[in-house]
């Protein structure tokens, strides 16, 4: 059934004669009982802030539309487990297509907004047909520099919507340093944790040839990681981890060879965290033999070596960029709305409604949540765990609004605490910045709150099987 349906959707796009396409009443989708009185709410990615949305509004009441570029969600704080083999991928990911055919769901690009019309202007995010080029380098317009998505066929469509929820997070920040896209490898998307898996093993299968010196070796061993957050921090106890205990027991001359680095241009790793913390991270590091190369600038980087200010040129086998967030270009291109001065990102009301520019009213139609949004009056860290209380909050709105209730209470953001994993069955949990039961812990006792909350979070029963079965 679903076949049939996907071939003729492929037919109807094949067919059109004109490049953008208009999206009428479901002309795609899977399902033809939609009730004629329900509005249509598109949900704007499938991130930690879009997925959630998708999960909890009331299907019945709202005619929902996906719109995202990914097929799935990606449980992000186990990337860095999935990318050395601590947890299998689809650990990390839950399928959009779980919530069809009760939602319209389009595997796309958004490339623009049109808030007076209530358009969006898309591009299919799946691999171009064979009569089809796609419109751009694929490299320029990934999130995260890599293959992670397809540029797309060619053939728009536009997609009208009611209510609008967007969720489209944000992209890799590389501060310009030539080289890096190219080079690099970033960590946003379980894709990127693939070829990281891939590319370790590739690193000590190279260095095991019988034809390489000690020095070639150790270079292709030098595993280099830019940026001190704890995304970088996690990544480089999960490798840590790794080379204690499969690479040892199945390369032991080479285990010994491998060298972890950790760069970062400020002062100290973890600067979000509280500081007794980081010290404990920092020193946890140094004694797995982990180095911090703080205050350490990265000026350029090429195939398997980088050029350090403080430094000079170190090769690499593997090099792991993660230095912040960078604006979405979905939404640099919006110029009707006002934004951050300092992120670029949509500033939002307390009701999470974004803001016109020309007379700073709120649209009471649209919504920005996670790491694309930051609220005016309320500046919170760009976190899953924000992210998903956003999408929360917006859930119990829109299910209000469909019932024909007015819901104006604002948003109100319940800190949980912040929690990274340093390695050796150790983590750090920081939960000095919560309102109540302010508390510091550091070592197993965190580790076991660390596993215990992700645990929780894992969404479907599926996971929360495989994820304790893996670890
Ligand atoms: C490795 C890693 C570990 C992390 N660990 C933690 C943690 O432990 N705790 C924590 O609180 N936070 C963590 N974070 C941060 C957290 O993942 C983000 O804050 C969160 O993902 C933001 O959610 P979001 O919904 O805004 O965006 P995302 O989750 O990034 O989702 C964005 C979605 O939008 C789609 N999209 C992008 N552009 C378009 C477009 N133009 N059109 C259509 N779709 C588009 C993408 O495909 C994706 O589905 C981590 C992040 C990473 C990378």
């Amino acid at each position: 059934m679903l076949r049939v349906n996907y071939f003729a959707s492929v037919c109807s796009i094949s067919l059109r004669a004109s490049r953008v396409a208009e999206a009428t009443a479901r002309p795609r989708g899977f399902s033809s009982s939609v009730a004629r009185n329900k509005q249509s709410l598109v949900i704007l990615g499938s991130g930690w802030g879009g997925y959630e949305v998708l999960r909890g509004v009331d299907k019945k009441r709202w005619d929902v539309t996906m719109l995202s570029a990914s097929g799935y969600f990606n449980f992000t704080p186990l990337l860095a487990g999935c990318a050395v083999g601590t947890l299998e991928f689809r650990c990390a990911v839950e399928p959009v297509r779980r919530y069809t055919p009760q939602v319209t769901a389009y595997q796309a690009w958004c490339d623009s907004i049109d808030f007076k019309q209530k358009t969006l202007q898309c591009m299919p995010a799946t691999p171009p047909l064979t009569f089809e080029k796609a419109v751009a380098p694929i490299e320029e317009i990934t999130p995260t520099g890599g293959l992670s998505h397809f540029a797309g066929t060619g053939t728009g469509f536009t997609q009208r919507y009611d209510k609008l929820v967007i969720a489209v997070g944000a992209y890799a920040q590389t501060f310009n340093v030539p080289g890096v896209k190219a080079h690099a490898h970033f960590l946003k998307d379980v894709r990127d944790a693939r070829r990281i898996r891939t590319r370790i093993l590739e690193c000590f299968e190279q260095a095991n040839q019988p034809t390489l010196s000690d020095v070639e070796r150790r270079n292709l061993l030098n595993f280099c990681i830019v940026g001190g957050g704890p995304t970088g921090v996690e990544f480089a106890a999960e490798l840590h981890d790794l080379l204690h205990s499969d690479i040892r027991r199945h390369y032991p001359s080479l285990a010994a060879m491998a060298k972890i680095n950790l760069y970062d241009v400020a002062p100290n790793i973890l600067g979000t965290f509280d500081r007794s913390l980081a010290s404990y991270a920092e020193q946890s590091f140094r004694r797995d033999g982990i180095s911090i190369r703080t205050n350490h600038h990265v000026e350029k980087v090429e195939k398997g070596k980088m050029f350090v200010k403080e430094q000079g040129e170190v090769a690499f086998g593997l090099l792991v960029w993660s230095t912040g967030l960078a604006p979405n270009p979905l939404i640099t291109s919006i110029s009707q709305l006002a934004k951050d001065e300092k992120t670029s990102s949509l500033l939002t009301d307390d009701n999470l409604n974004v803001i016109t520019k020309d007379g700073g009213m709120p649209d009471p139609d649209v919504w920005a949540i996670g790491d694309a949004a930051v609220m005016q009056d309320q500046r919170l860290p760009a976190t899953a765990q924000v992210a998903n209380q956003k999408a929360k909050y917006i859930v119990k709105k829109l299910n209000k609004i469909a019932k024909g209730q007015n819901s104006t209470k604002p948003f109100e953001f319940h800190n949980q605490g912040s929690l990274a994993y340093v390695g050796d069955w150790k983590a750090i949990y920081d939960r000095s910045g919560a309102e109540n039961v302010k508390t510091k812990e550091s070592g197993r006792l965190a580790w076991l709150l660390w596993r215990s909350a992700y645990f929780t979070q894992t969404l479907s029963l599926r996971n929360k099987i495989l994820v304790p079965t893996y670890w």
